[in-house]
């Protein structure tokens, strides 16, 4: 800014100051020049005065019957007042005349236009008295030479001060026009005229010279004046006035325009400076927004991820020079559900709730990051203990299980946190955020709504998927290594009545792999379709060979999910030629959360087409009996941990009491699982289970096995 400011302004106050130079010095030549003109005419004028007053009393001396009227006794004042008294004032605008006779006695008086005392002279006299020596002796010798070329009569006159005012005093002789009357050589008449210099004649000056503001003074004015002179040439006073100064004139006008338009280029200059810098502050805040939408996340305003690695690049900086580093990731567990049910909006505002709520348990030294749909990341810049991360863990799942409220509904999401710590787990930022997902990944995968520290063990399950998942795809193409073991079912007798099929994995180069990792991978991979489909297949055919027992098989959730799956379901039931009503299909409420209206349509075609649906893991969810009310299922199978609690808690008790109260009051079949022991059986037969599930009875075994233990239990039973 001061690039721009500092130069103009500079060129501006340079040009300003040439044209001020440029005017200074043509004005000021010029308004001398007008003032030594007007030196010139006041001199002038003042001389033109003088000769005027004499020429004025010429008139009316030099005359024959002026002549005769001051020789007349008594005087005929009525004349003398008209043409040689009070109209010399009207008239001429003199101020005083006196009459003097011979031997220079006054005989009349005027004074300002009126007839005055005789003895009023007797202030002028001492003035007048060295002319009328100097006139009277001219006269005396008869000498009657004109005054001046101008003049026709001889005279005498000065500029004297008379009663205070410098003024022009003139006398004039009073002679025959014609030389008809005789008059004795010093014996005429002398006619005295007064003019004051400070009255009307200042008023001439503007009038016929132009000389503005014309005034006496007794010292010399600085500019503008002329000295007044007697006829002794000594100075009696200065005539000073206002010197018309045109190039001051000029330089007055030529300011204001000059500051007019310095003015308007100054504006100018303010305006483009303004609009430039209005332009820049623009610019500035356009750029600190594009540098905040780059780092931060517009729905939240939380940092980004970008932002977040940079942070996380500095605190590992700093956490390998000592100290360290804490890393949580966050996922919401059932955030699809509310998206799905109410719609994005609503979804975008938990996202945001969800934001401020964990704001609202760090400290400002904390970063909370959104990485992205219900991701967030949470580092704290130091190595915190486990107590402090388990406080802070559990605190942010509390804050979580606080219902949402989002545009009028009421939704419910748990979280799930993977954390890792620096440097315990590593220093590269890569590795610690992959190390994480782990933590997070295996927090999901153990129920999700918990958290989970990193651990080695937990790397190597990972390191293990990616080599698994080639695998599984190769076993499905060959059907190496996979199987399907079965887990009887009984009623309340003991009797089998059903068994589920569960799959069994072994792998060359990994042994067995029990379901609950394999699954898993085959959901993230796609793989769960085709291994779904075997396992349904599998199934049916052995179905056939016990048409007095049901088979159970679990479906995946991401199963349901894809487009087509009950139309599959439907058709391998009808190629394998097993009865549907022999098949139950396991679903749990991971199933039923996604989409009520689709996975509603689907239960029921698939009850339609004959099968029972059954209700895995009942009581590990959410609002289990809602579900129940909701969708149409045929049994309902109490999760294991219910019945392994049994006896340790009170509470477990209760609960499976309820559920079978519950699930016998809406026609569902009460299956209990995971029974290990007697003590278990009994209370639930008391209880009113239909059906148990578990150790007890058996392990899951191969078909074969199926076959020994039902010519076994049929035996017993005989027995
Ligand atoms: P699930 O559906 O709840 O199956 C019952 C699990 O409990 C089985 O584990 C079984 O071996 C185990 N179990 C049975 N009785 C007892 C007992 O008395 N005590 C204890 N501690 N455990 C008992 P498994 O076979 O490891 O399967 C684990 C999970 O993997 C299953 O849980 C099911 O969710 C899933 N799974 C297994 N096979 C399949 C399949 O073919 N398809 C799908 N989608 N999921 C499957
Ligand atoms: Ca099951
Ligand atoms: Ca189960």
């Amino acid at each position: 800014m001061k690039a721009v400011l500092l130069p103009s302004a500079g060129a501006v106050l340079l040009l300003a100051l040439m044209v001020g130079a440029v005017l200074h010095f043509a004005t000021a030549g010029s308004d001398d020049a007008a003032e030594q003109r007007q030196v010139r005419i006041a001199t002038m004028a003042v001389a033109s005065a003088v000769v005027a007053v004499r020429k004025d009393q010429e008139a009316s001396t030099y005359w024959d019957d002026a002549v005769r009227q001051v020789r007349h006794k008594p005087l005929d004042l009525g004349w003398i007042d008209q043409n040689l008294g009070i109209w010399f004032h009207s008239y001429y605008k003199h101020d005083e005349t006196y009459l003097l006779d011979a031997g220079e006695h006054p005989i009349y008086a005027m004074r300002n236009g009126r007839r005055a005392s005789l003895a009023d002279f007797a202030q002028v006299a001492p003035r007048a008295v060295p002319l009328i020596h100097t006139l009277r002796a001219q006269l005396r010798r008869g000498d009657l030479r004109p005054a001046s070329d101008q003049e026709q009569t001889p005279g005498a006159s000065t500029i004297a001060i008379v009663r205070g005012h410098p003024a022009i005093l003139s006398l004039k002789p009073v002679i025959s026009e014609t030389g008809k009357l005789p008059q004795a050589a010093g014996s005429e008449h002398l006619h005295v005229s007064v003019r004051y210099l400070d009255g009307s004649f200042l008023g001439e000056l503007a009038v016929r010279y132009g000389i503005e503001g014309a005034h006496i003074l007794a010292l010399p004015a600085t500019s503008a004046s002329v000295p007044l002179r007697n006829a002794q040439g000594a100075v009696i006073g200065y005539l000073a006035w206002h010197p018309f100064r045109p190039g001051l004139a000029v330089a007055q006008h030529m300011t204001t325009v000059l500051l007019l338009a310095l003015a308007l280029v100054g504006a100018m200059l303010a305006w483009l400076l303004g609009r430039n810098l209005r332009a820049r502050l623009q610019l500035e805040t356009s750029r600190a927004q594009a540098q905040h939408l780059a780092f931060h996340d517009p729905l939240t305003g939380l940092p980004n991820r970008t932002l977040f690695n940079d942070r996380l690049d500095h605190a590992l900086a700093r956490a390998r020079r000592g100290g360290g580093a804490t890393l949580l990731l966050l996922d919401l567990d059932r955030f699809k559900h509310v998206n799905d049910s109410f719609g994005h909006q609503a979804g975008d505002a938990l996202i945001r709730e969800f934001a401020s709520r964990l704001s609202g348990l760090l400290r400002e030294e904390d970063t909370i990051a959104r990485l992205g749909g219900d991701e967030f990341a949470i580092l704290l810049p130091t190595l915190a203990g486990g107590d402090t991360i388990d406080r802070l863990c559990q605190r942010i799942l509390n804050a979580v299980h606080l219902p949402f409220e989002v545009l009028g509904n009421q939704a419910f999401v748990g979280v799930s946190i993977g954390i890792v710590q620096a440097p315990l787990a590593g220093s590269e930022r890569i590795d610690l955020l992959r190390k994480a997902d782990i933590a997070l990944y295996s927090a999901k995968a153990e129920g999700r709504d918990c958290y989970r520290h990193f651990n080695a063990s937990m790397d190597a399950t990972v390191q293990l998927r990616g080599a698994v998942e080639e695998d599984l795809r190769s076993a499905l193409a060959t059907g190496d290594g996979l199987a399907l073991h079965y887990q009887p079912l009984v009623d309340a007798e003991g009797a089998m009545v059903g068994v589920e099929a569960l799959m069994r994995w072994t792998t060359t180069a990994h042994g067995q792999l029990p379901p609950a990792q394999v699954i898993p991978i085959a959901e993230e991979t796609g793989l769960i379709i085709p291994l779904g489909e075997w396992v349904l297949r599998e199934a049916c055919t052995v179905a056939r060979r016990w048409p007095d027992l049901f088979v159970a098989i679990n479906l995946s959730p991401v199963q349901f999910r894809t487009p087509g799956f009950v139309d599959r379901v439907l058709d391998i039931v009808r190629c394998s030629g097993v009865r549907p009503e022999q098949l139950e299909l396991e679903v749990t409420e991971g199933v039923l959360i996604d989409d009520d209206d689709l996975v509603r349509a689907g239960l029921s075609r698939l009850r339609g087409g004959g099968l029972r649906i059954a209700l895995d893991d009942f009581g590990t969810g959410y609002s289990s009996l809602s579900y129940l009310r909701k969708f149409e299922v045929d049994k309902i199978k109490i999760d294991r941990s219910f019945i392994q609690h049994l006896g340790h808690t009170v509470d477990s008790a209760a609960i499976i009491h309820a559920v079978v109260t519950l699930g016998h009051a809406i026609g569902l079949t009460v299956t209990a699982e995971g029974v290990e022991t007697r003590e278990q059986q009994r209370f639930l037969t008391q209880a009113g289970c239909n059906q148990m599930q578990g150790y007890l009875f058996s392990q899951p075994v191969p078909a074969d096995e199926i076959e020994k233990l039902r010519t076994a239990n049929a035996a017993l039973r005989a027995a």
